[in-house]
């Protein structure tokens, strides 16, 4: 988590996190980069779908099980999300096209971000999730 020059907001519940979401995605655009933060069951994936949501997704374009990469179609541009939690410390990284798709001509987000070495393009956004003392409250910080 930031200590300084973040926006946050406490959830209480996934819709809330989606709403939350779906407004801050509303200023991105293509060549947006986004890595998510935060464990297992955060709300990173949540807050994709809130972020398709508010980029007017109409579809999504695939999403099998054990994809790292899921496309949604926004109409003028795609949401490019990638979850890398299934990768290993020695992918070879050249035999996946997520360097060549950085920044990319649409808006990219991508979980377990850490898996990745980068580099990342400039201007890359970030947000954190974690639990709150509720059991569905999230605190969630985004520069
Ligand atoms: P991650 O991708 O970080 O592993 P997911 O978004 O897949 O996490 O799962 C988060 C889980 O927590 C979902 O089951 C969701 O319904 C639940 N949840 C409960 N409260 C919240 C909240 N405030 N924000 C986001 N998710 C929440
Ligand atoms: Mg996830």
């Amino acid at each position: 988590m930031p200590t300084d020059g973040f926006d946050e907001w406490r959830t209480e519940s996934p819709e809330a996190t989606r709403r939350v979401a779906a407004t801050w995605a509303c200023g991105l655009g293509p060549g947006s980069v986004v890595r998510l933060h935060g464990d297992l069951g955060a709300g990173k994936t949540t807050w994709v779908q809130g972020m398709a949501e508010g980029l007017g997704a109409v579809d999504t374009v695939t999403s099998p099980t054990f994809a790292l990469l899921h496309e949604y179609d926004c109409g003028a541009f795609r949401l490019y999300h990638w979850d890398l939690y299934r990768l290993e410390p020695e992918t070879d990284w050249s035999a996946l096209d997520l360097a060549e798709q950085l920044p990319g001509e649409g808006v990219t987000v991508v979980e377990w971000p850490e898996r990745y070495p980068g580099p990342w393009p400039e201007g890359v956004r970030d947000v954190w999730l974690e639990p709150g003392g509720q059991a569905e409250e999230r605190i969630i910080r985004a520069r």
